[in-house]
């Protein structure tokens, strides 16, 4: 039975681990990133600091397992994202984008989103679907979009722009264009 990878912790990678569907080799977003942390260790007592995807309020990412996911500051957030069309469906793939191909990484194929996305309950239609999904992140300039050298793939990464997370997807829609126009990205 595969078990989480970071020191310290030993859930197994199954049951109610599938809960986190975003990192393969750990229990949860808390372990990955205490596996980033100077001792890669898994320390439950300790909270990591995070800041919330939606809003720029921190909060303490805990180990207990209803926690270990936790992106958003409150269910206020939460909220905010899930009453957005699409919003649930769109901020799953683009936290996959944030948290597995940071800019500068070798970055996620739409193939690859594809696949992780069959763990979510939405319906998208394969590699196109993906592609016309995140079609307006990538005019906005949230997510990139590039060729592979030597390749026609094209490898999706979250913006290099600093303090841009998941939860400001609404931005890419312009609905805040006009209020917000300070938030907009300098390309
Ligand atoms: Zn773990
Ligand atoms: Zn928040």
């Amino acid at each position: 039975m595969k078990v989480c990878q970071t020191t310290g912790c030993e859930r197994k990678l199954s049951g109610y681990a599938l809960r986190n569907k975003v990192h393969d080799s750990h229990c949860s977003l808390y372990c990955k990133l205490s596996s980033e942390q100077p001792d890669a260790t898994c320390n439950p007592k300790v909270s990591i600091t995070r800041t919330c995807y939606v809003c720029d309020e921190t909060f303490g990412l805990k180990y207990p397992y209803n926690h270990a996911n936790q992106r958003t500051c409150s269910s206020r957030c939460q909220h905010k994202v899930e009453s957005m069309k699409n919003g649930r469906r769109n901020f799953s793939l683009l936290t996959i984008i944030y948290e597995l191909a940071p800019a500068g990484s070798s970055g996620l194929t739409a193939e690859d989103l594809a696949i992780r996305m069959q763990k979510y309950p939405n319906n998208i239609k394969g590699i196109s679907g993906i592609t016309q999904i995140l079609k307006p992140f990538v005019r906005y300039g949230m997510v990139t979009a590039t060729a592979e050298p030597g390749s026609r793939l094209k490898v999706f990464r979250w913006t290099s722009s600093p303090g841009i997370r998941p939860g400001h997807l609404g931005m890419c829609f312009g609905k805040y264009s006009s209020t917000h126009s300070s938030t907009s990205l300098t390309l």
